[in-house]
């Protein structure tokens, strides 16, 4: 994927700071969906709290989401639209995008009358059990 991070983060009403540049680039490269703490190891030169303030920014525009259930909370590039699948045998988070969204949107448009702004999508499964 080539994207234009400077031009992404502008798009997105950011400046293009050395930091937000690193971690975008990380989490566009990085497909174990990390946590703050894997992101600040990547970067050891970033500290913690500048991690968690960098994400916050990036999470405002849209760029990266946050999931998670509230004990380990895990980032994501979401620039391109997809849902997500989650192992709850391993706690492994995998991409796809081989389905259709924009019904689902459609639907929670003309339900609403809202404009839809986003949305995450987490389908949770288990590794299934080998018969003996
Ligand atoms: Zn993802």
């Amino acid at each position: 994927m080539t994207v234009d991070l400077k031009e992404l983060l502008k798009t997105h009403g950011l400046k293009a700071t050395a930091q937000r540049l690193s971690i975008l680039d990380y989490l566009i490269h990085c497909h174990t969906h990390p946590t703050a703490e894997e992101i600040h190891e990547a970067f050891p030169e970033i500290s913690l709290a500048t991690v968690y303030n960098t994400l916050e920014k990036l999470i405002a525009s849209k760029l990266v989401i946050v999931m998670g259930d509230g004990l380990t909370r895990r980032y994501d590039y979401y620039g391109e639209p997809h849902y997500h699948i989650i192992n709850k045998t391993t706690g492994e988070i995998l991409d796809a995008d081989n389905f259709d969204l924009h019904p689902l949107l459609d639907a929670a448009r003309s339900a609403s009358g809202l404009t839809i702004t986003g949305f995450n999508i987490e389908v949770y499964g288990e590794n299934q059990k080998k018969e003996e």
